[in-house]
């Protein structure tokens, strides 16, 4: 784990049961990063990085939310406005950030936005738009930028298939 961090030397990790864990960090900067670039995928598994807020005990603390980047393909030219791409992303969660390229501009093969995402709620495949009266619907497809193993029955990612308590 501290190989991926980058953070060899710097962190110390303690197991405190229930699929969590204490990561203290020697320096800020690694700490700073690993929250920054949360979600982690740790050998095909969701690891969330949450920072203890006040007093809060680690049993209250929620890992049932993050931020992940999803690309949105398949959108009309004349939608990539950031008006507009935000409303697409606000179908599967609360948007965090939406990349421009270098130019500064929304143009692209498709869309990538940032959003926040509960994690115990099934992974939307696609969203259907409607582009122009009188004409088919459009199917923007989603792609997810951290895949662990999840659960290809109900779409959730807390959880693997053989763990489905899904009918
Ligand atoms: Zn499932």
């Amino acid at each position: 784990m501290t190989k991926i961090l980058q953070a060899e030397g710097n962190v110390g990790i303690e197991d405190t049961g229930d699929n969590t864990f204490v990561f203290e960090f020697q320096s800020s900067r690694y700490r700073s990063r690993a929250l920054k670039e949360s979600p982690w995928n740790f050998f095909r598994n969701l690891l969330i990085f949450k920072e203890p807020i006040g007093l809060k005990s680690l049993r209250l603390m929620d890992f049932e939310e993050t931020t992940i980047w999803v690309q949105f393909h398949n959108i009309p030219l004349a939608f990539m406005h950031e008006d507009i791409l935000l409303k697409l992303g606000r179908q599967i969660g609360m948007v965090v950030d939406l990349y421009r390229g270098e130019n500064g501009l929304l143009q692209g093969r498709f869309a990538r936005i940032r959003v926040r995402i509960n994690i115990t709620q099934p992974l939307k495949k696609c969203i259907r738009i409607c582009a122009m009266r009188d004409e088919d619907d459009t199917i923007v497809l989603l792609v997810y930028g951290i895949l662990p193993d999840f659960c290809y029955a109900c779409g959730r990612l807390d959880h693997v298939y053989r763990d489905c308590e899904d009918d």
